[in-house]
């Protein structure tokens, strides 16, 4: 299967759909996000600085960022495609990436543009609770994506916490730097032809059947 490439507003379900889509297809889901959060554990200066960068909303440093990819891209998993989630974030990420693809030999494979208006986003943001240890994402306002029993992972049984940086306040500063550093990679991908567009209004299931067709149909599982 060709790789795939997430790119979508914070909030969009792009996390949910990938999640989706890897236990679909049997492929690993790479979430820069989580890789991110994992190193900011680490007490070292390291930890503390992207802590300090997730928690105001702003991007951690494109170096961090690619060294922690490129070492989870080498690993065996990762052989027969993979699902890229936040990532890339700006043209020089993308750029760098496909430096990335050359020196492992792998493709570039197709981007998914996962679209949300704002105020729906916002609304997902409110009430977004995750699971810590599997990464299952749930809503407490919307009512399809509860979880069977309040604060409880439905997967692992985990307890489910907020994420520090799910506030409307720092959704506006992780939304506008969407919109000036990440947005610009639709054209970039348009100009590639490697670019789908899905609109994610509609139910995580009805998103998914639409994604799913499409990988279905255009030869690329
Ligand atoms: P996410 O889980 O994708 O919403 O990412 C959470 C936070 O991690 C972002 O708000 C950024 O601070 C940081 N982050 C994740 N991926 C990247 C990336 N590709 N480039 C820069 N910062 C990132």
């Amino acid at each position: 299967m060709e790789s795939i490439i997430f790119i979508a507003p914070p909030a969009a379900g792009k996390g949910t759909q990938a999640k989706m889509l890897c236990e679909a297809y049997q492929i690993p889901h790479i979430s820069t996000g989580d890789l991110l959060r994992g190193a900011s554990l680490v007490d070292d200066e390291r930890g503390k600085y992207i802590k300090k960068q997730i928690s105001s909303g702003a991007f951690v440093s494109d170096d961090i960022i690619l060294e922690l990819l490129e070492e989870r891209l080498q690993q065996k998993d990762c052989n027969n495609g993979y699902i890229l989630d936040g990532f890339p974030r700006n043209i020089e990420q993308a750029i760098a990436y496909e430096n990335i693809l050359r020196k492992l030999n792998k493709k570039l494979g197709i981007v998914i543009y996962l679209d949300v208006k704002k105020e729906l986003a916002c609304k997902r943001i409110e009430g977004r609770v995750i699971c810590p240890l599997c990464g299952s994402v749930y809503n407490t306002i919307i009512e399809e994506a509860q979880p069977k029993e309040d604060g409880i992972c439905d997967h692992c049984g985990n307890k489910l916490v907020k994420r520090a940086d799910d506030n409307s306040e720092t959704f506006g500063l992780r939304y506008d730097t969407y919109l000036e550093k990440t947005q610009p990679l639709i054209d970039y991908y348009d100009s590639k032809n490697v670019l789908y567009r899905v609109s994610s209004v509609n139910s995580k299931d009805d998103t998914f059947k639409e994604i799913s067709s499409f990988l279905e149909g255009s030869s690329k599982l």
